[in-house]
């Protein structure tokens, strides 16, 4: 007990360490044997005396090393949080730029995982998804690669190392947590349509496939507003909203799903009446390159961080979740499809049309050629004329109105040479004329494929003009068309200027249809149009996007990304070049 309280608080004994001299009686008479007990008693004494210097010596070193060992630690303690706070104050430059705008060539390369980090990862990765949830296998490496529609295709070795199918927005989060320790490239992946080469595997890593959170969160019939897994389907969307006299307005190639449409900000023919994903998305669920989830919100506070996702391509952030406004369907609806003689006319048409206030829910432009591919299909009942063609869905509140605007739209077009007008009395007779603008890329392919080969390639690709210079855009680049002797079709989304060329060509016309494709985008700059339509930037029209905006435009751009998503590993070499060392891809093969 009294040892205990004479311990301190570190546990070493308070008591003096020494030993005491033997006690020896003064008077006591002096021996030889006294003499040797003296003698002895002083060599025990020197001994410990010897042994007390040197413990004290010993322990002063030890002192001192331990209090240099702690000014050096202390040292690098304070040096390390004086050395953050002037990284905080004044970041070195070449990390953390001051500037508004990120040149390529201020930032230094990515880097992304060795093989032994990937290893690592991907164990991590399998912990989150379980052993079912991803594959390495051919088969899905390849379908997630590349795609027949895709303008351009990837290089052999532009392949993701691992597909991972993710459920929630929780594995999400978990699996970019550990992508971003790790450093591993990640490219989202929804219905695989995009064109542009949005989805190129540029630096291996892995796909997250996203087709597996397809549930409807929730239905808010009063609100107009559906929340639903970015694996949904538009089609999906229709079947689910149909009973409830309600719709949703953008409508691109057959499988997209909502993650991949609110990253393309894309559109479709009811862009016209209905707005693109920018009108129609409320609100988004975010995950961003470090796992963090974010909700964007939907209030008209602080910044747009929905706008600013919406058209990002996967290189700001992972959607999980969308909130989409949803539009009353018309109550009366017909299609109609009138041809004309030439493209002028057919156009003029269409903005008489429009700047008349006619209640249009879609208006397709399909040139001449585009209706002979339809008609060689078979697929109509009827052939129709091939000749320029406006294919319309006209709306109206109730049949009556509808029947009013049908003749109203009949006298527009009779003033512009129109040389046939057909419209649907019925469901099924809509149904066949629109067929007419929704099997025109299968026709066309059909169509090259018999005449050009079964190898025969596909390029899809879109501008966007303004309307009054669509026709010298169409008429131009149909006589380039002819020229080239490249089978293909043009179809514009005449009611926004959109303009889009299918291009069918061959092994030995690729060079041809790049150059006319190249020119294409050109004269629509030259008539102050886009590079792009509706299908994106991809890893194809980045130089284009350059051409369009501007090169500060696009060093902002890369600002903003080095902001979200500093390591680069969200969808890589998409929209704008993130690393001044990338090869550039070679388009003169
Ligand atoms: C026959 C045909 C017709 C078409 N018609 C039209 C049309 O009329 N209008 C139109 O606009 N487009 C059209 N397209 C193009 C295409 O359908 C659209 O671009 C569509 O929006 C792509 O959706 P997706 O689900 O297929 O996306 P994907 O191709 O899977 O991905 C597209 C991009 O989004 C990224 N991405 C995917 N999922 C996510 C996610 N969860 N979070 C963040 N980023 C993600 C991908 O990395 C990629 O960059 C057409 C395509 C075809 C083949």
């Amino acid at each position: 007990m009294i040892l205990n309280r004479q311990r301190s608080v570190f546990g070493r004994s308070l008591r003096s360490p020494h030993t005491c001299l033997p006690c020896i009686p003064i008077r006591h008479k002096q021996t030889s044997a006294y003499k040797a007990f003296l003698e002895e008693a002083k060599k025990k004494k020197d001994k410990e005396e010897n042994e007390r210097k040197y413990q004290k010596k010993k322990s002063t070193k030890a002192f001192k090393f331990t209090s240099s060992a702690f000014i050096f630690v202390a040292t690098l303690g304070v040096g390390y949080s004086q050395g953050r706070l002037q990284v905080l104050n004044q970041p070195p430059k070449s990390l953390f730029p001051e500037t508004s705008t990120a040149p390529v060539d201020d930032i230094r390369s990515p880097y992304y995982a060795n093989e032994g980090e990937f290893e690592k990862a991907c164990k991590l990765i399998e912990r989150v998804v379980g052993p079912n949830g991803f594959t390495d296998s051919d088969a899905e490496i390849n379908g997630h690669a590349d795609s027949y529609y895709s303008c351009m295709h990837p290089e052999p070795d532009q392949k993701p190392d691992l597909v991972v199918y993710v459920r929630s927005t929780a594995q999400v989060s978990k699996i970019m947590d550990i992508c971003h320790r790790f450093n591993v490239p990640v490219v989202p992946y929804c219905g695989g349509t995009s064109i542009e080469g949005q989805y190129i595997s540029t630096r291996g890593g892995i796909v997250l496939d996203f087709s597996k959170m397809a549930d409807i969160v929730k239905f808010n019939e009063e609100d107009r507003t559906l929340t639903v897994q970015a694996g949904a389907t538009w089609q999906d969307l229709e079947e689910f909203l149909k009973p409830s006299g309600l719709l949703f307005g953008p409508d691109p190639g057959p499988g997209a799903q909502i993650g991949g449409m609110v990253a393309t900000s894309c559109s479709g023919t009811n862009a016209y009446r209905y707005g693109t994903m920018k009108e129609n998305v409320v609100s988004l669920k975010v995950v961003l390159s470090d796992g963090t989830v974010v909700d964007t919100g939907s209030s008209n506070s602080g910044y747009d961080l929905t706008r600013l996702i919406v058209g990002s391509e996967g290189t700001l952030g992972l959607v999980t979740e969308a909130t989409l406004r949803l539009a009353p369907r018309p109550k009366a609806e017909t299609v109609a499809l009138v041809s004309f003689d030439n493209v002028f006319n057919a156009v003029q048409a269409a903005q008489d049309i429009i700047s008349r206030g006619i209640p249009l829910n879609a208006i397709e432009l399909l040139n001449a050629k585009s209706v002979f591919y339809v008609n060689q299909s078979g697929l109509l009942h009827k052939k129709l004329e091939e000749k320029p063609t406006l294919l319309m869905k006209i709306g109206g509140a109730s049949q009556s109105l509808l029947d009013e605007t049908v003749k109203i739209t009949r006298k527009i077009t009779k003033t512009h040479n129109e040389t046939a007008f057909k419209f649907a009395s019925n469901e099924e007779e809509m149904d066949q004329l629109w067929m007419a603008r929704k099997v025109l890329y299968w026709s066309n392919l059909e169509y090259a494929k018999k005449a050009a080969g079964p190898d025969v390639n596909a390029w899809t690709t879109d501008v966007a003009v303004p309307i009054s210079a669509l026709p010298k855009m169409v008429d131009q680049f149909e006589k380039e068309l002819d020229k080239s002797g490249i089978i293909g079709s043009i179809i514009g989304h005449v009611g926004d200027g959109n303009f889009h060329a299918l291009l069918m060509y061959t092994q030995d016309q690729k060079e041809a249809a790049t150059n006319l494709v190249s020119r294409m985008v050109d004269q629509s700059l030259k008539l102050e149009g886009t590079s792009t339509g509706e299908h994106g930037i991809g890893y194809h029209k980045r130089e284009f996007l350059i051409e369009e905006v501007g090169q500060t435009s696009v060093d902002t751009m890369r600002k903003l990304k080095m902001v979200l998503d500093s390591k680069r590993i969200l969808n890589p070499d998409k929209v704008i070049v993130v690393d001044r060392s990338e090869p550039q891809p070679d388009r003169s093969e």
